[in-house]
Formats: structure tokens, sequence, C-alpha cells
């Protein structure tokens, strides 16, 4: 009979041996540290705020990622060779770059 087979697995449970949905609980602390991991990362940049009286200071600046070339903020992109967090440093670097070559070549 499977009801005697199901309820013996049961009883072999322990406390933090709880299964949420199809995720065991290791898989689930697994992604717990991804995302923890992340939303670090993203606090370490910038992009994302400690929650109001968190009472935890955010980790030591490890951010790894692409710093702008004009402004030098960082910024996330899915992209390696982006060097500007946005257009409008895109577009400040080039005006900075024609004037001073303007400077240089009247
Ligand atoms: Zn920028």
């Amino acid at each position: 009979m499977s009801d005697v087979t199901s309820h013996s697995e049961v009883s072999t449970y322990k406390p933090g041996d709880e299964v949420a949905g199809g995720w065991t609980f290791e898989h689930l602390h697994l992604m717990n540290e991804r995302f923890v991991a992340r939303v670090r990362q993203a606090i370490a940049c910038g992009l994302e705020a400690p929650p109001p009286g968190a009472g935890c200071a955010p980790p030591a600046r490890t951010y790894t990622g692409p710093i702008c070339a004009h402004c030098g903020k960082p910024f996330a992109t899915t992209r390696s060779d982006k060097i500007y967090c946005s257009q409008w440093c895109c577009q400040a670097a080039y005006r900075k770059r024609r004037d001073a070559a303007a400077i240089h070549d009247p």
C-alpha cells in the first residue's frame, strides 16, 4: 500500500526539512543566497537602497561592473562594450571631445 509508504516518509521529517512547492530547503536556501548577493551588489553600486532601519551598513564597495567613462557612476548593462551610463553622458563626452579637438585644430 502506498499510504503506508508515504506515512513512513512523512514521519522521517525533521524541522527544517520542509518542502515548499517543488523546491527543497537546500535549493531555496541557495536561491536566497543568490538573491541576497544580487541585492547587495545593487546597493553597492547605488541602484538600490537598503531598507530604512535595516541597522546594517552596506558592505564595502566590491563593485566590479562597468563605470561610466564620463560621469564615473557605476551602471548596470547587459552589454560588455557599453562605456557610458546614459545617452546624456555619451553626448556630453562627444561634445567634450569635439570641443577639445576644436581648440587644438581651429
Ligand atoms: Zn554617466
